[in-house]
């Protein structure tokens, strides 16, 4: 624990400090030479005081005779608490109220001495330390957070106004500040001469776990008190409705420091009897106890409203220590807001398990009939059982034990005492596994039907994008997949192959006579009968404009059924009486064929061969087929 010495603090001469007697009273303790009967004088000049401290003195030895004077009463507690109770008084006379808007100072005087009482009671309880010396560390516990709120009143709103249930007060406090209330409240006990083992304890009150304090050691069970009189505390000033909520965890603390619910419930009982007659006595207002502890307990019945809540889960509780599970239960239902199944071994978890169909199942490793191992081998066998996930209650922390556990098949161990930040946080792993399994599921089925549907867009876009929206021709870039493949193979297998350009005649003419619409038109019929006149094994595209390529492969591929085929598309066209409307439009194609020959490199010499013949064809006047053939350029219908 890192405590910054207070006097080397900028904010210290900010810090709340008492007044009068008390201030006197600190500083004469500070003094080597402050006896008893010097305090007493100097405590009687103060009346309040005195009647406090004489309550106080009394409060707690009920057996010995009472005490009337404050000599005695500071003999009684010993001047270190004297100390402490005067500050305390101070402090709460003083800062009643003060400047930082958003915090509530009676309700955290009022909270402060709830913890105080509990402290003084548990410490009756426990005997862990003197009653007195606990209700001055309950009550100085969070003194840190009035620090704060004297020093940064507006940070301190502003920072109290975001706080909500999932976030730490101490985080934003760390954020905002570059402090917390636990390192102030350490530097400030430190500062009044509170032993060490108390400071320590409030510094660590929130998060026990993080100390490292020894189990079963005097400061270990002092951090421990001051957590659960926090709760107590937490749980006074809660509202009705929060205060249900929070009874079973307060019980399973109870059951911690060796208290059955019934001897809990009278001890809350006494706590909350002795803050209100305190609370009178210091004048806070807000110290209004609950009811009865035994009449909340028996009305603390499942929160309903978390049955559908996305956050609960169907947890299979299995335990065959009846104390054990119900406080388990209480737990896991109450506090938690799960729904919870019960069974006493095994056996009996496993078809009870068949039934409920639990998300989670928890389980106590040594039980009757079937153990927790056997159950977690059974269960794992099925094949529902595979996504349950398991959790093993263990009372030690064997790595052997444990390492068996998780070859059997468990996901997660708990020891037992269980701790329930260390429960919540194995429950919320729980929980998260569920919420993935349930989304992998949810993915595994989009995932089906958004592959099914890619299949089809694809195989759409396919048909896009390799064909022409006119002409529904394939296009170029089908054509020139076309024509290099059927290159490839010719080359391989030493085929012949044949091309041809195919392109309108006079087309601009069209457009120019009839409008675009009808030139399409007229495209569109060049078009299908090219498909309709081209052979088995011809592959065809509209390589642009009123420009087409025919790719002919296998046995359509010498010099005269090419010439033939081109010969037969180029009368069709001519003859072909076009009607749009009530127009009827005739043109004619010309044609330029090619032959691959040896001295071809590649596709595009072909194509320049058949581009060549083309151009002769249209020199020689449209509406011819012109053969290439080594080098020369062939009219194939020379008698037109
Ligand atoms: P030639 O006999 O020398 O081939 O004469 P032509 O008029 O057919 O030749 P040219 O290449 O000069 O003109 C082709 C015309 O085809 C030009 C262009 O406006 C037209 N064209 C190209 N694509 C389309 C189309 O998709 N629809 C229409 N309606 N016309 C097109
Ligand atoms: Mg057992
Ligand atoms: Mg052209
Ligand atoms: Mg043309």
């Amino acid at each position: 624990m890192k405590v910054a010495d207070i006097n080397q603090l900028k904010i210290s001469a900010l810090l709340p400090s008492p007044k009068g007697v008390a201030l006197a009273l600190l500083e004469a303790c500070r003094r080597e030479d402050a006896n008893i009967s010097q305090i007493a004088k100097l405590i009687q000049t103060d009346p309040a005081l005195s009647g406090r401290l004489i309550q106080r003195a009394n409060a707690t030895n009920l057996a010995t005779r009472s005490i009337t004077s404050v000599l005695d009463a500071v003999s009684r507690v010993g001047l270190t608490v004297v100390k402490q109770l005067a500050m305390g008084f101070s402090l709460i006379d003083q800062y009643q109220k003060g400047p930082c808007k958003q915090f509530d100072y009676q309700e955290f005087w009022s909270h402060s001495l709830l913890m105080a009482i509990a402290m003084q009671e548990l410490g009756k309880t426990t005997r862990i330390s003197s009653p007195d010396e606990l209700f001055a560390c309950g009550l100085m516990a969070r003194i840190g957070c009035l620090a704060l709120a004297t020093i940064y009143p507006d940070k301190y709103a502003e920072l109290i106004g975001k706080l909500t249930p999932g976030t730490l007060l101490i985080e934003l406090e760390q954020q905002s500040l570059q402090t917390d209330h636990n390192e102030l409240t350490a530097a400030m006990l430190l500062n009044f001469g509170v032993p060490g083992i108390y400071v320590e304890a409030a510094y660590f009150h929130e998060t026990p776990s993080e100390s490292d304090f020894s189990e079963g050691s005097r400061p270990y069970q002092i951090v421990h008190l001051l957590y659960l009189a926090k709760q107590i505390a937490d749980f006074g000033l809660a509202k009705e409705s929060e205060q249900n909520n929070r009874i079973s965890e307060l019980i399973l603390l109870g059951g911690k420091i060796g208290l059955d619910t019934e001897a809990f419930g009278t001890f809350i009982d006494q706590v909350m009897q002795e803050w209100q007659s305190w609370g009178k006595m210091l004048k806070l207002s807000g110290v209004e106890p609950p009811p009865p502890f035994h009449k909340m307990m028996n009305a603390s019945a499942p929160r309903q409203e978390n049955v559908n809540d996305s956050s609960s889960l169907r947890i299979l509780l299995v335990e065959d220590d009846p104390t054990s599970l119900v406080l388990v239960e209480g737990l896991l239902s109450n506090i938690l807001g799960h729904t919870v199944f019960t069974a006493s071994n095994g056996q009996q978890a496993l078809s009870l398990s068949m039934e409920v169909l639990p998300h989670v199942v928890i389980t106590d490793w040594l039980m009757p009939v079937m153990s927790g191992l056997e159950l977690t081998r059974s269960l794992r066998a099925t094949e529902w059982g595979q996504n349950l996930y398991i959790i093993m209650l263990t009372s030690i922390e064997d790595e052997e034990e444990i390492i068996t556990a998780f070859d059997a098949g468990v996901d997660d161990y708990v020891t037992k005492p269980i701790n329930i930040r260390a429960f919540r946080a194995r429950l919320r792993a729980a929980w998260h596994y569920r919420k993935l399994q349930e989304s992998w599921e949810r993915d595994r089925e989009q995932l089906k039907r958004f592959a099914a549907e890619l299949a089809v867009t694809n195989r759409k876009l396919k048909h896009y994008a390799l064909t022409d929206v006119l002409t529904e021709l394939p296009n170029r870039r089908a054509g020139m997949e076309s024509l290099s493949e059927a290159w490839s193979i010719a080359s391989r297998t030493d085929q012949l192959m044949a091309v041809m350009l195919i392109d309108i005649d006079h087309f601009k003419r069209i457009n120019d006579n009839y409008g675009h619409a009808i030139g399409d038109k007229v495209l569109q019929e060049v078009a299908s009968s090219i498909r309709n006149i081209a052979r088995k094994g011809d592959t065809f595209c509209r390589m642009g404009g009123e420009e087409f390529l025919v790719v002919c492969h296998n046995g359509n591929t010498d010099a005269k059924s090419a010439v033939l085929f081109a010969e037969r598309l180029r009368q069709h066209v001519k003859e072909q009486k076009i009607n749009i409307d009530d127009i009827q439009i005739q043109t004619s194609i010309s044609i330029g064929v090619a032959l691959k020959e040896a001295g071809m490199k590649s596709e595009d010499h072909l194509v320049n061969a058949a581009d060549k013949a083309l151009y002769a064809a249209k020199n020689a006047g449209r509406n011819k087929v012109f053969l290439a053939l080594e080098n020369k350029l062939i009219n194939c219908n020379a008698t037109h």
